[in-house]
């Protein structure tokens, strides 16, 4: 598993705080634990999966726009970075399921809400 450096458009535009060093996504400029100033930071975007759901109708529109096919449900997760950040983000997968808590994933920022998708590359090694 490596992160391209040449994709930076992708990473998880976050920012970190210069006291404590929490991290938080999306970027803040004051650090949500001690207020003090928090400079921009790209995240790592490799996490695990700590909740999910399964969005199974349309969110509000405007601002949600459905795709040119019309809405597909779609699940939706909080990942949880090493950075102790857990960012909401679309799950790519196939299959519902597929998904289980604690799953690795990688999160990659995009138009709208972030994307994770499986970074196992074989299924059942339990
Ligand atoms: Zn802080």
């Amino acid at each position: 598993m490596t992160t391209d450096p040449r994709s930076p458009a992708t990473a998880l535009q976050g920012s970190r705080c210069s006291g404590c060093s929490v991290s938080v996504y999306p970027a803040d400029d004051a650090c949500p634990r001690c207020g003090g100033p928090a400079d921009p930071a790209t995240l790592s975007g490799a996490g695990t999966l700590w909740t999910w759901t399964v969005q199974r109708y349309a969110p509000k529109s405007p601002p949600y726009q459905a795709p040119p096919g019309g809405f597909v449900p779609f699940a939706l997760g909080y990942v949880e970075l090493p950075d102790g950040v857990r960012v909401a983000a679309v799950l790519d997968v196939d299959d519902f399921e597929e998904v289980r808590i604690g799953m690795p994933l990688m999160v990659t920022a995009g138009e709208g809400v972030p994307r994770a998708r499986p970074t196992t590359g074989h299924k059942g090694n339990s």
